[in-house]
């Protein structure tokens, strides 16, 4: 553990300093501006990537690399999103017993600025501090709330894929007191699919017509919805077809998803929904044509992984409470892990996060970024 602590002062002001810049998702230009300009006062070599055209973003992911002291060998990334969800704009923190949250009919933005402060907070004292530590590469995303967009399409040079292939990647952005961390994801599929039946007259001529709305509900009827297992789930969650009613219908759609901790359990799960689709369609002498899409691979640490070790040792010293769980909910952490990195998502003590009573601690604030600054200088 390190013989100094942050600044708690510095990452409240930061972190105050953040939110009041707008930056609902595809809007971060302005943030990253600020990101990249700080990253480079404390001597990071720092870039914008280039992928605000294929992300529809303002901006590109913000990059900033710090290499490692002469003596010191490794490398660790730190990762957190710019984006904000709506409402997001004219955020006004204010604080009160200790506790920040939003003055207006806004979010407060913690998600994920609470990640964007502690790990600024957590290099700077270690640079200001003299510290030694490995090579530091720090992603800010654009776009998380929207589909992992930013990361997604991020841009690594040869030089960083090299120097980070299999390091660390603390990605800070989940709720729940500092300490506790995210070991797996689980694997995410959607999907839409179009029933296609036959119109005719409800009325005049009801043999005539096939309905795709009939298919699509045997359909349903067939597939195991719900809680299939352990952080394994499917749903369909949106359902629309059909004019009028005197009209056998002639399209259904429907959308939905699955998500499970494997890719051997996630596809077992989408071929059976993919089944049930067939046979409905067949049933009521109808097609369909569904279009399956993984959202996202998931990612899976085991409990006595040498990292997951590690940072529960840096819990321990610092007394904060750990835990280390899988997550059926997917973040940048789930795309970060098919670029290279080993990620791990950490608790950055964001609550109420996407509602108008977020609020986070400044202590957990504080613990955040000294579990971030420890793990640095750990793993
Ligand atoms: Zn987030």
């Amino acid at each position: 553990m390190l013989a100094f602590d942050i600044d708690e002062k510095r990452v409240v002001d930061r972190f105050l300093e953040l939110v009041r810049i707008d930056s609902p998702s595809k809007h971060e230009a302005e943030v990253a501006k600020h990101c990249a300009k700080v990253l480079g006062e404390l001597g990071f070599d720092v870039r914008i990537d280039g992928t605000a055209e294929r992300t529809g973003c303002e901006s590109g992911n913000v990059i900033g690399f710090l290499p490692a002291s002469p003596s010191v060998a490794g490398a660790i990334a730190l990762a957190s999103h710019m984006d904000t969800v709506e409402p997001g704009r004219g955020i006004e923190p204010i604080i009160t017993d200790g506790i920040i949250s939003s003055a207006g009919d806004t979010v407060l933005g913690s998600d994920d600025k609470s990640g964007i402060a502690s790990i600024i907070e957590a290099v700077q004292s270690i640079i200001e501090n003299g510290a030694e530590h490995p090579n530091i590469l720090v992603i800010f995303t654009t776009g998380e709330e929207i589909g992992l967009l930013g990361a997604t399409a991020l841009e690594l040079t040869e030089t960083e894929r090299e120097t980070f292939a299999g390091a660390p990647c603390l990605v800070a952005d989940s709720d729940g007191a500092p300490g506790a961390i995210t070991i797996g994801a689980a694997y995410h599929y959607e999907f839409v699919a179009e029933f296609k039946g036959l119109a005719s007259h409800a009325g005049v001529e009801p043999d005539k017509g096939r309905s795709a709305i009939r298919m699509a509900s045997e359909a349903i009827s067939m597939m195991r919805l719900g809680g299939l297992g352990e952080l394994a789930t499917a749903n369909i969650g949106s359902i629309g077809g059909g004019t009028a009613t005197n009209v056998i219908p002639d399209s259904c759609k429907i959308e939905g998803e699955c998500r499970a901790m494997t890719s051997e359990e996630v596809e077992a799960i989408r071929d059976d929904m993919q089944r049930c689709m067939e046979s409905g369609a067949a049933k009521f002498g109808g097609s369909v044509d569904a279009k399956w899409k993984l959202s996202y691979p998931g990612m899976k640490l085991e409990r006595d992984d040498e990292l997951v070790l590690k940072l529960e040792g840096v819990a321990n010293d610092l007394g904060l409470p750990f835990s280390a769980d899988y997550s059926a909910g997917g973040s940048d952490a789930n795309i970060l892990g098919s670029k290279g990195f080993k990620p791990i998502t950490v608790a950055t003590g964001m609550t109420n996060f996407h509602a108008t009573n977020e609020l986070i601690e400044i202590e957990d604030l504080r613990n955040c970024a000294r579990f971030i600054m420890n793990a640095i200088v750990s793993l």
